[in-house]
């Protein structure tokens, strides 16, 4: 088992990596935090698939479900009605502070879960079981919480660190193979901006990764939850440095939010790579062999690195609504060389309206 120790919020925990570490969930609540009792978020699919494994594991351990909640697949679920429904169930139940919430899924189930349990008693301890690339590599670390609200992505959210996060790169195996490729562009992020080795690893290994290798996921996991964990312990609140985890989000999110659903959030933030790479071509301060490099393994790993037709006006639009193009200055997260990315303190709208152009023609 690889454990990685992240630092936030004043305090440490653990992420434990292990093939099958969801048959020792029970044990390691039970020694960890001595939980005898957890209160159970999941959706439908991941409990249809993964449930049983898990009530077996939670016995086993000596560990109650008190309550196991099902919520919708989907964004739609991360919302304040769930977290409402959460608190109603929690309360029904008489859960008080020392009761932990285990979430069991992607990172919707951790959002909207991580929101509910900071909120309730004024926090719950929170445990992440991730079951998504993205979810292990990415949104199971670092403490944010969020629910959507009034058509707005994570407007209304919180820091809450979980104390334990279990990662299984087994529960990676019933993913879509489009929902496991589009994940695999988180990685590919943190290991252009941030990790050098892990790009390698990806580029030596492009194929046993398409085919879902174990151990070579639970390496990749690993390695971008020390990235992560690097990051965050330097910045919490994303002040500073955390902002080098958004490379490639800024076109990404516009282009997800024109394509309403049609695109996953990794096909966006795989074309938002592209344009941020070009972009800093652009510039003259990007060398050639971040884009090279990195838009051949996207390639290789299945993804798009452009949407010929896509809607570039409401792209724009899209863009114009960020929260970080808001404003006289846009911050624009741009890689210098592999391993080396920077927070640009401005780019001009002109040079934004042509890396969208750059990524639809
Ligand atoms: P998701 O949770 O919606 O999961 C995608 C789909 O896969 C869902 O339909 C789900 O039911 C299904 N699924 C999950 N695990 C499965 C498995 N093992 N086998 C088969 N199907 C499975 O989405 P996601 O891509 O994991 O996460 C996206 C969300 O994460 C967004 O809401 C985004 O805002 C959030 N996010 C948060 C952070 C953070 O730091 N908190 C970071 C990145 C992303």
């Amino acid at each position: 088992m690889r454990t990685v120790k992240v630092r936030a919020g004043g305090r440490q925990y653990p992420v434990l990596v292990d093939e099958g570490a969801l048959d020792r969930v029970g044990e390691l609540l039970r020694e960890r935090l001595g939980a005898r009792e957890v209160l159970v978020v999941t959706d439908r699919t991941v409990s249809a698939l993964h449930g049983r494994r898990l009530r077996r594991s939670l016995a086993r351990g000596g560990v109650r479900a008190r309550r196991w909640t099902e919520l919708r697949p989907g964004e739609s679920a991360k919302s304040l009605a769930t977290a409402r429904g959460l608190y109603d169930s929690w309360l029904g139940v008489g859960a008080d502070r020392g009761t932990p919430v285990l979430a069991l899924g992607g990172g919707v189930v951790g959002d909207v879960a991580g929101f509910a349990a900071s909120t309730y008693h004024r926090g719950l301890p929170l445990v992440h079981l991730p079951t998504t690339v993205i979810a292990q590599v990415d949104s199971s670390v670092g403490g944010k919480t969020a629910v959507n609200f009034s058509g707005l992505k994570n407007l209304v959210g919180t820091y809450h660190q979980p104390e334990l996060v279990i990662s299984d790169p087994q529960l990676l195996g019933t993913l879509s193979d489009r929902d496991y490729r589009a994940g695999l562009a988180e990685a590919v992020k943190v290991a252009v901006t941030l990790r050098p080795d892990l790009l390698d690893l990806l580029e030596r290994e492009a194929e046993g990764f398409s085919r879902r290798d174990q151990g070579l996921l639970a390496g990749l996991v690993g390695g971008c939850v020390e990235a992560k964990s690097e990051v965050v312990g330097r910045d919490e609140r994303d002040e500073d440095v955390r902002a080098i985890l958004n490379y490639g989000h800024t076109v990404g999110h516009a282009v997800e939010a024109a394509c309403r659903g049609r695109l996953r959030h990794g096909e966006a933030v795989a074309i938002g790579m592209n344009a941020a790479a070009w972009v800093g071509e652009v510039l003259g301060v990007t060398v050639g062999e971040v884009r090279t490099r990195q838009n051949a393994l996207l390639e290789r790993l299945g993804l798009k690195l452009a949407l010929p037709g896509a809607d570039k006006n409401l792209i724009l639009r899209n863009l114009k609504l960020d929260k970080k193009v808001r404003g006289k200055k846009t911050r624009f997260v741009l890689t210098l060389q592999v391993g080396g990315a920077s927070v640009w303190p401005h780019i001009s709208s002109r040079l934004l309206r042509a890396a969208v152009r750059f990524v639809t023609s």
